[in-house]
C-alpha cells in the first residue's frame, strides 16, 4: 500500500543535492572527487557576523522571535533595499524567513491556486517548479537560449501569457547560468508587465553581490512593478552564511502579511541567533563580499578559458553568480570503452565516475544539453577538474 499523501508524486529530489551525496559517498570510499557541484561559497561567514552571534548567545537572544522577525532585522533589510537598490519598503513588509527558499515557499503558497499558470524561464533553479507544482500551479517554461546568454526576450514574455497567467518567477544573477539581466533588459520585460496588471512576479535576487558586471538591478525599480512584485534575497551567498538559514521578501502589504501567516504554521520563525547576526551583516559594510567576489572573478576566468579550450564544449559568458553553463551535447553518441553517452546525466555518471569530477546535469535546471558547474571552490581544484574534464572529454569517441 502507498501509504504517502499523493503530492509527494509531483516532486522530486533536486540532481544538486543527489549530485552532492554522490560524490560525498565516493569521498568517503577514498576517491579523489573535485566537486564542482557545489552551490555555496567556499568561504567563512565574515568575522565580524560570527562575532554578533556569538554575542547575541551571550545576551540571551536564544527565545522565539516574531514571525516575520525582529523588529531590528526588518528594519536592517529596509535599510539594505534602500542602501543597495533605492527602494522603500515599511518593516511590515519585510519578512524574514528560513533561507530564501522558505521565502520563495511562502511566496508561491500565497499566490498560486490550483490551475494556475506560473512562467519560469529556462534554465531555472528547480525549486521554482517543484514548489509551484505542490500547489497544483501549472508550470509554463519559456527557453533561454545560450546564444541570448541565456535569457529571454520581451517577445518571448508576452507570448507566454494567457488569461490564467498568475505569477512569474526568476533569478538574476541565475542559478544555473550566472546571467544577468540588465537594466535595458528588465524595462523590456517590465514593459510587458505593465499590460498584464494581473500578474505577480517573484524577483530572486539571492546572487546579488555575485555581480561580475556592474550595478546590480532589481526588476521592482521599474514601472508600477514594486506593487506586485516579491523581492527574495537573503545571506547564505552573498555573505557565505548558507547554514545559518536566513532569507528575507520584500512584497506588498497584503502578500507579506499572507506569508507571515503561512509561516506562522510551519516554522515560527528563522533562528534567534542567525537574526541578530544578520542585523550586523545587512547594516554592515560590504568588503567582506566585495573580497570574496573579487576571487569569484579570478576563478570565473580562469574556468571559463579552460572550458573554452576543450574540444566540443560551448561555453557561456556568465556574469554573475558562480556557476558555468556549458553546452555538452557534442559529446551525445559517443563512447568510451563500454560507457556510452546519450545525455547529459549519462555524462555527469561518466564524468563522476571515470574522471572524478562532480557536476550536475542541466536537465535537473531544465536544459539537458548542458552541465553545470560551480567554481565556488579553491583554484588548485578548478586547474585539476579542468585537467581531468579535458582529458576524459577527450577520450570519447
Ligand atoms: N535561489 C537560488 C537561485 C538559489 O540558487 C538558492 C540556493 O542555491 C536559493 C534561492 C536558496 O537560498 P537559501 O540558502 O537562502 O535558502
Amino acid at each position: 500500500m502507498n501509504q504517502l499523501a499523493e503530492r509527494l508524486s509531483r516532486i522530486s529530489e533536486p540532481q544538486t543535492i543527489k549530485m552532492a551525496k554522490l560524490g560525498r559517498e565516493l569521498k568517503a570510499q577514498g576517491i579523489d572527487i573535485v566537486d564542482l557541484s557545489i552551490g555555496e561559497p567556499d568561504f567563512d561567514t565574515p568575522e565580524h557576523i560570527r562575532d554578533a552571534a556569538k554575542k547575541a548567545i551571550d545576551e540571551g537572544f536564544t527565545h522565539y522571535t516574531p514571525v516575520a522577525g525582529y523588529a531590528e532585522v526588518r528594519q536592517a533589510v529596509v535599510h539594505k533595499l534602500k542602501r543597495d537598490n533605492g527602494l522603500d519598503y515599511t518593516p511590515e513588509q519585510i519578512v524574514v524567513t528560513t533561507g530564501a527558499k522558505q521565502s520563495l515557499a511562502n511566496a508561491v503558497l500565497s499566490i498560486v491556486n490550483p490551475g494556475d499558470e506560473v512562467i519560469i524561464p529556462t534554465p531555472y533553479w528547480v525549486t521554482y517548479s517543484e514548489q509551484v507544482a505542490l500547489c497544483q500551479g501549472v508550470v509554463v517554461f519559456v527557453p533561454a537560449s545560450i546564444e541570448n546568454n541565456y535569457k529571454i526576450t520581451p517577445e518571448q514574455l508576452e507570448a507566454a501569457i494567457t488569461p490564467k497567467t498568475r505569477l512569474f518567477m526568476f533569478s538574476s544573477p541565475c542559478n544555473p547560468t550566472g546571467s544577468v539581466y540588465s537594466k535595458e533588459e528588465l524595462e523590456g520585460l517590465a514593459a510587458v508587465f505593465a499590460k498584464h496588471p494581473q500578474i505577480f512576479i517573484i524577483s530572486d535576487e539571492i546572487y546579488e553581490y555575485i555581480n561580475y558586471v556592474g550595478k546590480h538591478e532589481s526588476i521592482a525599480q521599474f514601472g508600477d512593478l514594486k506593487n506586485r512584485t516579491i523581492v527574495i534575497n537573503g545571506l547564505s551567498k552573498g555573505f557565505a552564511m548558507t547554514g545559518w538559514r536566513l532569507g528575507y521578501l520584500a512584497a506588498p502589504l497584503e502578500i507579506a502579511k499572507a506569508c507571515d501567516k503561512i509561516q506562522a504554521q510551519f516554522t515560527s520563525a528563522t533562528c534567534s541567533i542567525t537574526q541578530r547576526a544578520a542585523i550586523t551583516a545587512l547594516t554592515g559594510d560590504l568588503s567582506t563580499a566585495e573580497a570574496m567576489v573579487s576571487e569569484f572573478k579570478n576563478r570565473r576566468a580562469f574556468i571559463h578559458e579552460a572550458l573554452k579550450n576543450i574540444p566540443g564544449m560551448i561555453v557561456n559568458d556568465p556574469e554573475g553568480a558562480f556557476y558555468m553553463f556549458p553546452d555538452i551535447s557534442a559529446f551525445f553518441n559517443k563512447s568510451y570503452e563500454d560507457t556510452h553517452i546519450q545525455n547529459a546525466d549519462d555524462l555527469c555518471m561518466y564524468l563522476l565516475h571515470k574522471a572524478n569530477v562532480s557536476v550536475v546535469t542541466g536537465s535537473a535546471f531544465q536544459q539537458p544539453a548542458c552541465i553545470r558547474l560551480s567554481y565556488a571552490t579553491s583554484m588548485a581544484n578548478l586547474e585539476k577538474g579542468a585537467a581531468r574534464l579535458k582529458e576524459w572529454l577527450g577520450k570519447l569517441k
